[in-house]
């Protein structure tokens, strides 16, 4: 037999292009990193208090599939913990699902500005990611469900999407659901429910609940205020649940990220004051960008994308860069197809005054 000189990588891995992060851990003292939707603030202090407590036991391996907080998540949000499953972040079970369910030959559709972990997922497993075009920086059903064919294992939704900020309502879903085969996986990812108000808004509860091709993806790195914890869960029909728990590592979520969550879980009031804040924040920070004469898309969750002129000395890579030299660290979203744009998350209040401060002096610079 023939062997090569070296170790050959997958094909599937070598298209894949690997994920781009913030640049907030690579400055000692970013002064305001709102460049990755995380919280505006510190997790509830039951969480934080849990976290530390848990400390005290860290010689033994953790729960071998979360059970606690599979039960506590049940709790809150009345589900059955069966049906749950949790992941070292949402990130790990988006990947569970692409392994278990896709592979070479296969295609993955996903949104066109859709999150970056679902063309990495599918690569990853050799399959091939088929982007739907979006219209007015939203989902389209149509055009999801125009790319659907033989081939195609899995859908994966995020609603709210992240970087548009955009959604699609709970009878959009619905539409979307009753057009896919009933073989295709759907993966709502909704790591930003929390945050929506819209009454027409519906998480994927409901269609995880009752159909046997529906996975709805939750996190706590993102309203909870855990990201450090890399938490998720996903709620979804038993025989999905249990394909993915095959593959799960086991101890993929350790104690002091159970303990946390759990307690973070316990504290609704923090989330409710966390949500109320966002939504004033939100709406005056896009009213002042607007009042700047800057184009800013309307999001539903916990971020705005801002458009800067491709064809002026103001463009969003001049802006970005303006930004970070004054130690506000934003995100630039080319990668998600959208390099006239930065995305900027909500920080505290006070940290949002100095943000749009900058952005004001920003346009009001002469050219
Ligand atoms: C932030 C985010 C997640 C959360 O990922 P974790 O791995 O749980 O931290 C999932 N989906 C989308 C669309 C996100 O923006």
């Amino acid at each position: 037999m023939n062997r090569l000189l070296r170790p050959q990588t997958k094909e599937g891995i070598l298209r894949l292009k690997p994920y781009v992060g913030s640049e907030s851990k690579l400055i000692e003292d970013s002064l305001i990193n709102i460049s990755s939707n995380e919280s505006a603030f510190e997790a509830s202090i039951l969480a934080r208090d849990a976290y530390i407590n848990a400390s005290k036991d860290l010689r033994c391996y953790p729960e071998i599939d979360a059970i606690t907080l599979r039960k506590a998540i049940a709790k809150t949000y009345e589900l059955n913990a069966d049906r749950i499953i949790c992941g070292t972040g949402s990130d790990q079970i988006i990947d569970l699902i692409a392994l278990a369910y896709a592979g070479v030959g296969d295609e993955v559709v996903y949104s066109a500005h859709g999150f970056q972990m679902y063309p990495i997922a599918a690569h990853s497993v050799g399959a091939m990611p088929v982007a739907a075009p979006e219209q007015n920086l939203t989902s389209s059903v149509d055009a999801i469900l125009d790319k659907v064919n033989d081939s195609t294992k899995i859908v994966f939704l995020a609603n709210p999407n992240n970087p548009t900020g955009t959604m699609l309502t709970q009878d959009e879903l619905n539409r979307l659901h009753s057009g896919l085969p009933s073989d295709v996986v759907f993966v709502i990812d909704a790591a930003y429910a929390e945050y929506v108000t819209q009454s027409n808004y519906e998480p994927g509860i409901e269609l995880a609940g009752k159909e046997d091709n529906v996975i709805m993806t939750r996190t706590f790195s993102k309203i909870y205020a855990l990201a450090n914890l890399r938490v998720g869960w996903a709620y979804g029909p038993t025989d999905i649940i249990k394909t993915l728990d095959r593959i799960r590592p086991p101890f993929n979520v350790n104690g002091p990220a159970i303990a946390a969550a759990v307690a973070a879980l316990g504290d609704q009031e923090y989330i409710e004051k966390s949500r109320s804040y966002n939504q004033k924040t939100l709406s005056w920070f896009m009213d002042e960008v607007k009042a700047m004469g800057l184009v800013v898309n309307p999001s539903v969750a916990n971020f705005v994308i801002i458009h800067f002129d491709s064809n002026s000395s103001k463009n969003s890579e001049v802006a970005y860069q303006y930004l970070f030299d004054r130690g506000i660290i934003t995100r630039r979203v080319d990668g998600y197809g959208l390099p006239d744009w930065v995305r900027v998350s909500m920080g505290t209040q006070e940290e949002m005054l100095k943000v749009r401060n900058a952005l004001k002096e920003f346009m009001e610079q002469d050219e």
